[in-house]
């Protein structure tokens, strides 16, 4: 495929705070973007050139974005793939509507860790009861999880035996599921990368992940050392990123467990832990995307200094201590002076209307030649705003 260059522009299949930082890393470089999103204040449509608020099988909108964009993304695994498939007849489509399919399918997803010889938990795929009553005793204590469309750990349930995965799976109206063994963490980390229409890949240091709630609460950038094979993990997701064919920027979570890796689940699109790449990396995993769907050579992934990002949830919109609406407290804004007095500390609110808690509203990055101060600096900033 030729280069793809400014002023061109670009579609964006999703509005949430990734397609946002896409679409800003698109228009430092020069490019417009389009965003296809049916809600009418996505923090990416609000941000975008055009904004198509309209359904992801909604064919006049499509036909729209295949006329007027070069090439389009995603920045959320849940596009329906004959949405991709559809837009593939007219445009670059990066990435493909198969690792889309793969990546937003948990069964798919285990089975292609499974035929590829990747490191995974023991799992069974799940359809029926039977089914459940069959699973060997190995997988419990287990986690059941629905196939599609769960997140941030929504869509799982922690089951210790077979008659209470069956509960799960009844409570989950018996939508296919995989049921994987639960491991004891050590940690989690993550590696993002970026791979070309070429097959070359870069690759982002490791993120160590610390996750509250099932929902990633912060993230450290590289990992600490003696906390992980970092090249393992590094090849691993390289090698992985080959099989999946992959073009553009994809992350594979992993966890450690016993000092071994096991791939835990890939997201076909930036990612929350790689948020810290814009203030931390020669190039951010946002430009990488951009470059790997024109088709440009991907940049510099070296982080030149150290990172802390922390997640600004929902919650801290609202304030316990005086009566409000509901339970959660009286809702104000955040004090953010609290966080912009910090001089290696970077805000970045995404411009979403409104709070609720769990929601991700936002997040800071605190960079720091000195990992041990980044992580200080950034604990003392996330005790000040709450
Ligand atoms: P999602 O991020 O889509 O909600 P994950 O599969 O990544 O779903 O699960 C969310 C979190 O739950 C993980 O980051 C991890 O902390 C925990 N978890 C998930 N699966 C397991 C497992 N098999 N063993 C131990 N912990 C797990
Ligand atoms: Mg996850």
């Amino acid at each position: 495929m030729s280069q793809i260059l400014p002023p061109a522009t670009l579609g964006m299949l999703g509005g949430g705070q990734l397609g946002r930082f896409f679409v800003l890393a698109a228009h430092e470089m020069g490019y417009k973007v389009w965003v296809l999103d049916p809600d009418k204040n996505s923090p990416a449509g609000l941000a975008a050139d055009r904004h198509l608020c309209a359904d992801y099988g909604d064919f006049a909108a499509l036909d729209e974005l295949a006329n007027s964009c070069a090439a389009v993304t995603t920045e959320f695994e849940n596009v329906p793939a004959a949405t991709l498939e559809y837009l593939a007849k007219f445009l670059p489509v990066r990435p493909s509507a198969d690792a889309v399919g793969i990546c937003q399918n948990r069964v798919a997803e285990k089975m292609f860790l499974r035929n590829n010889g990747l490191p995974h938990a023991a799992f069974a795929s799940i359809n029926s009861e039977a089914d459940l009553r069959d699973t060997p005793d190995e997988l419990y204590p287990g986690i059941l999880k629905v196939a599609r469309f769960g997140y941030d750990g929504k869509g799982q349930a922690r089951v210790k035996s077979r008659e209470e995965a069956i509960a799960a799976f009844q409570a989950f109206h018996h939508e296919p599921c995989v049921l994987e063994q639960m491991l004891k963490l050590d940690y989690e980390v993550s590696v993002v990368l970026a791979r070309d229409e070429h097959g070359k890949t870069k690759c982002f240091p490791v993120a160590e992940n610390a996750h509250a709630k099932g929902i990633l609460d912060i993230s450290i950038l590289p990992a600490r050392s003696g906390t992980c094979q970092q090249d393992s993990a590094q090849e691993l997701a390289e090698h992985l990123a080959e099989r999946l064919g992959y073009i553009g920027t994809l992350a594979v979570e992993f966890f450690v467990s016993h000092g071994q890796l096991y791939v835990n689940e890939m997201a076909p699109r930036p990612h929350n832990s790689g948020h810290a790449t814009v203030d931390a990396c020669v190039t951010s995993q946002y430009e990488q995307q951009v470059r790997a769907l024109c088709g440009l050579p991907l940049g510099d992934a070296r982080a030149h200094s150290a990172a802390v990002m922390v997640n600004l949830l929902g919650d801290i919109w609202y304030d316990a201590t005086q009566p409000g609406p509901d339970s959660h407290g009286a809702y104000r804004e955040p004090d953010w002076s609290k966080l912009l007095t910090v001089p290696n500390l970077k805000l970045h609110l995404y411009g979403k209307h409104h709070a609720r808690p769990g929601r991700k509203m936002g997040h800071f990055t605190v960079v720091d030649a000195d990992p041990v101060k980044a992580h200080a600096v950034a604990m003392a900033a996330r005790a000040a705003i709450g």
